[in-house]
């Protein structure tokens, strides 16, 4: 089978290595628009609470095991998820991916001084990336000019760390206006990159 259901998520059943070479990079190459969701056990528990959230995941490309607690639950469901796939680690792959070919990268999220210094050591490490832009993650979600920044930037990949739901409902909101691009809800991952 291609999903699992856990409490009516769809999630992808595959590995990691299945999603990068199978999904992602062939989206990419496409220039396909994708959402993409890490969902760890938080975030199922907040979709069972909140019906529009559960929606928003419904109708997102892929769902992704981030959580060794939701492969778990898998295997009690006896509809066992092959492993855990860390958000962390799909974007290191991505932003390895954008190194190599020059990939446009958006990243929208966390305060400004956060945002600079995650984004100075993502540069360090992956010298060729292409940032094509920034904006910090405390305006209004309905804030017009931060999808037109995005939009100008024309990115072929969007890290949004806003933090669940409102990275996932941001994304919702706007994908369909972007001819194509991968969008990934990161949660706290430009913290992480800061140092
Ligand atoms: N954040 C943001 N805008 C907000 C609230 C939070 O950009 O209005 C950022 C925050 O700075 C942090 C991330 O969203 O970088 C949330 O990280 P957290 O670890 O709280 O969320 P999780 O990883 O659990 O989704």
């Amino acid at each position: 089978e291609a999903y699992v259901e856990i409490k009516g998520i769809p999630f992808l059943n595959t590995t990691s290595y299945e999603l990068l070479t199978q999904h992602l990079y062939p989206a990419l190459e496409e220039r396909k628009n994708i959402f993409m969701v890490t969902a760890n056990p938080e975030i199922v528990m907040e979709a069972d609470r909140d019906r529009e959230y559960a929606k928003i995941l419904r109708e997102a490309d892929y769902v992704i095991a981030d959580g060794i607690g939701v492969v778990i639950g898998s295997k009690l469901m006896r509809k066992p998820l092959p492993e855990r796939i860390a958000g962390f680690d799909v974007m290191e792959d991505l932003l390895k991916k954008a190194d190599h070919e020059q990939l446009r990268c958006y990243f929208l999220g966390a305060k400004e001084t956060v945002l600079h210094e995650a984004i100075n050591n993502i540069k360090q490490k992956y010298p060729q990336l292409i940032v094509a832009g920034q904006h910090h993650g405390y305006f209004d979600l309905n804030d017009a000019n931060v999808v037109n920044n995005v939009k100008e930037a024309a990115p072929d990949i969007v890290f949004v760390g806003l933090g669940f739901p409102n990275q996932e409902k941001w994304i919702h909101q706007f994908r369909n206006e972007f001819s194509h691009g991968l969008f990934m809800g990161v949660g706290g991952s430009f913290d992480g990159w800061a140092g």
